[in-house]
């Protein structure tokens, strides 16, 4: 690499630690920090700096990269005293990978923009596979000058870059992923309830369906994690209700009703006070099954 571009990488959940352990294993000297203290082991191992705040991680990065779970947790990591902004050199590029808010999104961009930074939203279509294997995609709002700066990251943990528009357009174009996900899963849940309860041959039956016109990514990834009811988390449950908030609040924001996506959230918040909210998405089957 010509330049050795530091970065801070703040939030080792799920997908930030594999997408830190890209970095790593792409040659960028690398700072991390987690809230819990313990996920940053094997990173440490493996030769990256773990500082004890956000603050102490922005400090010495050219790029500051955050992958939390919604707005509160971002809110945390990057403002407040011991919060990456507090740190930040000025000049800092600010890379909010999270799936957040836009309104929330907007905030950030202007605090950062007071102490000098520039903030793209770059959340990521993807799972944890992808975060693995560098191939997520990222769908990046921001100006395209901070855009080109960012490329050299997006180039180590994901396989295409979609600048969607200015700032703000990412996360809206994310959201609205999401809340296209969130239906599906919620009706191949109800589609494999009814197959059950009917005594039609599942695994035919979701041969033909996925090999068919509702076949989509989504369906065919969740509805073979239903039949096993193999709910070990890729993607959170309570983490795909935020995005359909989220989503909701942006539609309403444009004058619009979400109907699909309220009646998808009802389903899954009724998991999520069952106790399934830190499973995978896929556990939300378990509201329409008889047995
Ligand atoms: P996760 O495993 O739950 O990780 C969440 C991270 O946020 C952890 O590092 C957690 O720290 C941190 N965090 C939560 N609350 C915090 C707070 N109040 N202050 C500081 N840190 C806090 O989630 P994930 O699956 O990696 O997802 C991360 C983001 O990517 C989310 O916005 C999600 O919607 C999005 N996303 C996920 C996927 C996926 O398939 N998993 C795919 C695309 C996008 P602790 O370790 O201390 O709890």
């Amino acid at each position: 690499m010509s330049k050795q571009l530091a970065i801070a990488f703040l939030g080792l959940g799920i997908m930030g630690v594999d997408m830190a352990r890209r970095l790593l294993d792409a040659g960028f000297p690398l700072t991390v920090f987690n809230r819990s203290a313990g996920k940053a082991q094997a990173l440490a191992a493996a030769g990256a700096r773990v500082a004890a705040t956000a603050r102490e991680a922005a400090a010495s990065a050219d790029i500051v990269i955050a992958m939390v779970s919604d707005d509160t947790a971002s809110r945390e990591l990057w403002l407040g005293e011991n919060a990456a902004l507090a740190g930040a050199r000025e000049g800092t590029l600010l890379v909010e990978c999270s799936t957040l808010s836009t309104g929330w999104v907007r905030e950030l961009g202007n605090a950062a923009a007071k102490v000098g930074c520039e903030l793209i939203d770059a959340p990521v279509s993807g799972s944890k596979p992808q975060a693995i294997a560098g191939e997520l995609n990222f769908l990046v709002g921001g100006s395209a000058e901070a855009v080109e700066r960012a490329r050299p990251v997006f180039a180590a943990m994901g396989r295409s870059v979609t600048h969607v528009g200015p700032a703000g357009s990412g996360a809206l174009l994310k959201l609205i992923n999401n809340f296209l996900s969130g239906v599906q899963l919620v009706s191949v849940a109800e589609a494999i309830a009814l197959i059950e309860s009917s005594g039609l041959d599942r695994a035919r039956a979701l041969e033909v369906l996925n090999a068919g016109a509702p076949g989509s990514p989504i369906v065919r990834t969740v509805s073979a994690r239903m039949a096993a009811r193999d709910y070990e988390p890729k993607f959170q449950l309570q983490l795909a209700a935020k995005d359909l908030r989220y989503a909701i609040v942006e539609a309403a924001n444009h004058g619009l009703t979400l109907t699909t996506a309220a009646t998808a959230l009802e389903a899954m918040d009724r998991a999520i006070k069952d106790g399934r909210g830190a499973q995978d998405f896929s556990s939300v089957v378990e509201q329409f099954r008889k047995s």
